[in-house]
């Protein structure tokens, strides 16, 4: 039986990931972590799963540190101190990072990711995302892993060709920029696009989650996967097998 401790309980993500734990007979969920709550509970699980904000998935990477505590982190909008701390526990415990834990969206990864190679940049790339109105970061962090697998298509680098906002007399479009848009409002899930403008002909490649389901079922397929694994940075392609 897996010991499975949820860091972000009480929020929308960590109760999807207790009520699909439920329906498992293989997991158990041995404590669960909130705003303020001891970490210890972490020395004696086999995985924790994390659903919460940027600041807890810091102090919790640094405590799992210590305990060579296994993890999956659907954690978004991290910044690059929290990226380095989930590199330093990924040198001594395994750990899976998804900004998306839906075998759709993983899918659509690996599609944008042909079809960018296959049009090349002469085609304008645009991607458009839409989220409920309590989401906190921007782009989401899904948005940003279409856009960067687009980039990877083209062969360019990303954090050269992005435009992540366009206001004013911006001019005509670069050739090769990447753009990607955020649309926020009521309880939307979360729809991606991606965009590929043709001279007189347009591909569109969409997702649309209708229920957190999706999210939790892939947390949970990832963490039965991570537990026993050597130490390591993993994605959602390793877990699903999916060619990265
Ligand atoms: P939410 O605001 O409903 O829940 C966040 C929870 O974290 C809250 O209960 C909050 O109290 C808790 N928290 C805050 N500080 C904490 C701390 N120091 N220690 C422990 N817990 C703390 O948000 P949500 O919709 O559940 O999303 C959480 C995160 O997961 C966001 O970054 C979101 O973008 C991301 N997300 C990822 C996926 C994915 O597939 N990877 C899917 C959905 C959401």
């Amino acid at each position: 039986m897996t010991k499975i401790v949820v860091v972000g309980a009480a929020g929308k993500m960590g109760r999807a990931v207790q009520a699909a734990a439920g329906e498992r007979s293989d997991m158990t969920i041995s404590a669960t972590i909130d705003v303020d709550d001891d970490l210890g509970a972490l020395a004696t699980c086999d995985v924790y799963i994390d659903f919460s904000t940027p600041a807890a998935t810091l102090a919790v990477a640094c405590a799992a540190h210590a305990t060579k505590t296994a993890a999956v982190i659907g954690t978004t909008g991290l910044g690059d101190a929290v990226e380095a701390a989930i590199d330093e526990l990924a040198g001594v415990a395994p750990v899976v990072v998804a900004a998306n834990f839906s075998l759709g969206v993983n899918l659509m990864l690996g599609l944008v990711r042909q079809a960018a190679r296959a049009l090349g940049p002469s085609w304008d790339a645009e991607v458009v995302e839409t989220h409920h109105k309590l989401k906190r970061d921007a782009p989401s962090g899904t948005a940003l892993a279409i856009a960067k697998a687009i980039a990877a298509g083209h062969g360019s680098d990303y954090d050269q060709v992005k435009r992540h906002t366009r206001d004013g007399d911006v001019g005509p479009r670069p050739r090769g920029e990447i753009g990607v848009a955020t649309v926020r409002g009521g309880g939307v899930v979360g729809e991606h696009t991606a965009y590929f403008f043709g001279h007189d002909e347009r591909i569109e490649i969409s997702h649309r989650a209708t229920s957190r389901d999706i999210f939790a079922t892939g947390a949970l397929v990832a963490a039965a996967w991570v537990v026993g694994k050597p130490p390591g940075r993993y994605t959602m392609l390793d877990v699903l097998g999916l060619p990265s």
